[in-house]
C-alpha cells in the first residue's frame, strides 16, 4: 500500500477528518541519514503530523514544523507541500545523544525547554508562523492543543508511529459549526462522539486495515464518506539554482575568499545529502552575471 492521505466527512455531523498512512516516505527520508530507531520514530510521527496539517490548511504551498531544543533534539524540521511532497531532518545535540538509546522514546524529555513553530508558506502571499507550546507528552497532543487554543476549533489528533511507519487521524469541528452559537452544543456532542470512537483505534487496526475499512468499522452508523486518496512521497526541493541563489546572499568578497581558500565550494543538502560543487570558474561566472544584472536593473 502506497503512502497516502484521505479526507472524510459525515452526512449528519459538523466534523471533518483526515486519515494518513506512511511507510515508504519514512524509510526514504531516514535511510538517507544514519538515524537510530528512536529518532526515526520521532521523524515518522512528525512527518505524519505535518502532512495532516498541510492537508487541513489547504493552501497552495508548503507547511513546515520546526522544533528546536537544548535537550536531545537540537533541530527537527519536516515539510509537506500541497502536492504531498515531503522532506525532513533531525539533528541531535551531541551531549545528550546518549539519552536516545538509554531508554524508551520520550517526547517530553527529548524536547525539554524547546520551541516548536508551524510555518505556512503559500506560493503566493504572506508567510505565517505560529508558536506551538511543547507542554504535552506527545507531539500530537501539543498540536491538538495549539488548534484548540489559537484557532478555537475543537481538534483531536491521534498518531501511532514506530521506526518505519506512521498512522494518523485528525478530527476537527467544522469552522462554521464552531462559530455558531446555536449549533454549539450539538457540535460539541458530535465532536465528543467522534473523538471517543477515534480513541478506540488499536495500533494493529491502524496499521493493518485500509482507511476505508477502519473508518467503516468506527463510523458506519454515522454515515461517514471518504474522499479519494492523495499520494504522498519524499521529494526534496533543493537544486543547483537554489544553491546558487544561496551563494549570492554571501558578499562577493567573502565568496572570492572562500573559493581562494578551498579551490571549490561544496554545498550539501541537509535534507537529502545531495552534493553540488562550484569550482573557481563557476563562482567567477556567477559573480560576473550577478554584476551584469545589477547594471541592467
Ligand atoms: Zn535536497
Amino acid at each position: 500500500m502506497s503512502d497516502h492521505i484521505q479526507r472524510f466527512s459525515f452526512a449528519q455531523l459538523p466534523i471533518r477528518g483526515e486519515i494518513i498512512s506512511l511507510t515508504e516516505t519514512i524509510d526514504t527520508i531516514c535511510d538517507q541519514h544514519q538515524y537510530p530507531k528512536e529518532v526515526r520514530h520521532l521523524l515518522a510521527e512528525s512527518l505524519a503530523a505535518c502532512c495532516l496539517l498541510a492537508d487541513i490548511i489547504k493552501i497552495e504551498g508548503r507547511v513546515a514544523l520546526q522544533l528546536q531544543s537544548s535537550s536531545v533534539v537540537k533541530l527537527l524540521l519536516v515539510e509537506c507541500d500541497n502536492q504531498g511532497r515531503m522532506r525532513g531532518l533531525l539533528h541531535l545535540n551531541e551531549e545528550h545523544a546518549h539519552l536516545v538509546t538509554s531508554g524508551p522514546f520520550d517526547f517530553k524529555q527529548w524536547t525539554a525547554n524547546g520551541q516548536m513553530a508551524i510555518t505556512i508558506d503559500p506560493d503566493k502571499g504572506q508567510r505565517y508562523q505560529g508558536v506551538v507550546p511543547l507542554d504535552k507528552i506527545t507531539l500530537a497532543a501539543c498540536l491538538e492543543d495549539y488548534f484548540n487554543m489559537s484557532e478555537q476549533l475543537p481538534t483531536h489528533i491521534k498518531i501511532f508511529a514506530d521506526h518505519h511507519k506512521a498512522f494518523g487521524i485528525f478530527i476537527q469541528t467544522l469552522p462554521q459549526a464552531a462559530n455558531s452559537s446555536i449549533g454549539n452544543e450539538e457540535s460539541q456532542q458530535a465532536f465528543e462522539h467522534v473523538t471517543a470512537l477515534t480513541e478506540t483505534i488499536k495500533p494493529e487496526e491502524a496499521f493493518e486495515l485500509s482507511h476505508q475499512e477502519l473508518l467503516y468499522r468506527l463510523f458506519h452508523q454515522d454515515e461517514v464518506s471518504i474522499y479519494p486518496e492523495k499520494d504522498l512521497g519524499f521529494e526534496c526541493s533543493c537544486s543547483r539554482e537554489r544553491n546558487m541563489a544561496a551563494l549570492m546572499t554571501i558578499t562577493p568578497a567573502e565568496l572570492v575568499n572562500l573559493v581562494e581558500e578551498q579551490n571549490e565550494i561544496e554545498m550539501v543538502c541537509d535534507f537529502c545529502s545531495n552534493k553540488e560543487i562550484f569550482n573557481r570558474q563557476q563562482i567567477m561566472e556567477l559573480l560576473t552575471s550577478e554584476a551584469d544584472q545589477g547594471v541592467i536593473n
